[in-house]
């Protein structure tokens, strides 16, 4: 049990962030803790390859996140199985809540990510990785000159549904109603593309497939009731994203977007003292591993240089780190 251990700091969430920011704690001799309630690995478990990690032509997610693991624990960094409860300030250092006891640290690395909304039919989780995909940029290109189908009305559907136009014969978007959530500008855009084909007022009932992966998708007609195949090789799903902050409680307030992602400065430092936040809980343009790593790697680097300075000055007020971050950018 991790009871009321103290680290200099908690990473709570072992996705490719989260196993970043282990490496680089760990390579700084930091006393370093990772919590993951699952396997380590985040959404790299479920991508069947990725082709665009540098350095790799091609590796499965699950072989990438068991590399990097393996990279951070050689440098001394413990990985531990605790689903985080609660997180919160007191006094100068942050107290972190799990069901395998309570953890402290003087500093946090946020790198839960989030998680995509599933549409929760039959044939979704099965063929996860095998056609079912939420990431048109990783998998777009195993379906070269294939037909696909992407579900969702919003932006993101559409510029991924764009996206996919590179390689797909054809890309069936499939909306449940008739109004877009995307901007107009988007759907414009994608009803000039010879390539997509909307279906509109539509929802999946099933997708269904063989041992090679995804090969059909039962669709069903929102208003008239009827149903029909439609023959596809992928369906990427893009209803929506969700960001794992709900840890926080009061009085500690993390500014975040209007969709709940998190605020951070160019540090990675939230608006908590303390806590950075780190790959896909964070507000930015993109969701990459590529990004995700670079996202942790500054983030260690702050908080190493913030952890000397306490050291080295043990009698000053407790680090307000985005404060400092302001006064070294000027502001
Ligand atoms: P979103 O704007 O919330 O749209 C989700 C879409 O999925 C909506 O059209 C919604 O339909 C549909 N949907 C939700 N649940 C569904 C279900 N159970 N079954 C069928 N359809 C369902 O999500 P988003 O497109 O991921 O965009 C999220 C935010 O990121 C937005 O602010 C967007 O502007 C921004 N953004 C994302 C990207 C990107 O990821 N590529 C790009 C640019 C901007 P209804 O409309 O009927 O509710």
């Amino acid at each position: 049990m991790g009871e009321d251990r103290h680290y200099d700091v908690v990473i709570v969430g072992g996705g490719p962030a989260g196993l970043t920011a282990a490496l680089y704690a760990g390579r700084a001799r930091v006393n370093t803790v990772l919590l993951e309630r699952g396997v380590p690995g985040g959404q790299l478990l479920n991508t069947e390859a990725i082709e665009d990690y540098p350095g790799f032509d091609r590796i499965t997610g699950a072989e990438l996140a068991q590399r990097m693991a393996d990279q951070a624990v050689k440098f001394g960094v413990g990985i531990e199985v605790a689903n985080v409860t609660a997180i919160r300030t007191q006094g100068d250092h942050k107290v972190v809540e799990t069901d395998n006891g309570t953890y402290q640290a003087d500093f946090v690395i946020l790198s839960a990510g989030g998680s995509p909304k599933r549409l929760g039919i039959p044939g979704e989780a099965e063929y996860q990785g095998k056609g079912v995909s939420q990431c048109a940029v990783c998998d777009g290109a195993f379906f070269k000159n294939e037909e696909v189908a992407v579900v969702g009305g919003g932006d993101a559907a559409i510029e991924e549904g764009t996206f996919l136009t590179r390689y797909a014969t054809k890309v069936y978007i499939i909306h449940r109603r008739h109004e877009f959530r995307a901007q107009a500008i988007l759907v414009e855009a994608a009803r000039q593309n010879p390539k997509i084909e909307f279906v509109l007022d539509t929802v999946v009932e099933e997708i269904k497939g063989s041992d090679l992966g995804v090969t059909e998708m039962v669709l069903k007609h929102a208003e008239s009731g009827e149903r029909r195949s439609l023959k596809v090789g992928a369906a990427f799903i893009f209803i929506g994203f969700l960001p794992n902050t709900e840890f926080f409680k009061e009085p500690d307030h993390l500014e975040h977007d209007q969709l709940g992602f998190l605020i951070t400065d160019n540090d990675m430092q939230t608006s908590v003292p303390g806590v950075y936040a780190v790959g896909d809980v964070r507000s930015q343009l993109t969701r990459q591993i590529t990004t995700a790593v670079g996202d942790a790697t500054t983030a260690v680097i702050h908080a190493v240089k913030q952890l000397e300075t306490k050291q080295h000055h043990p009698t000053t007020v407790p680090v307000d780190a985005w404060g400092e971050a302001k006064k070294l950018a000027g502001g």
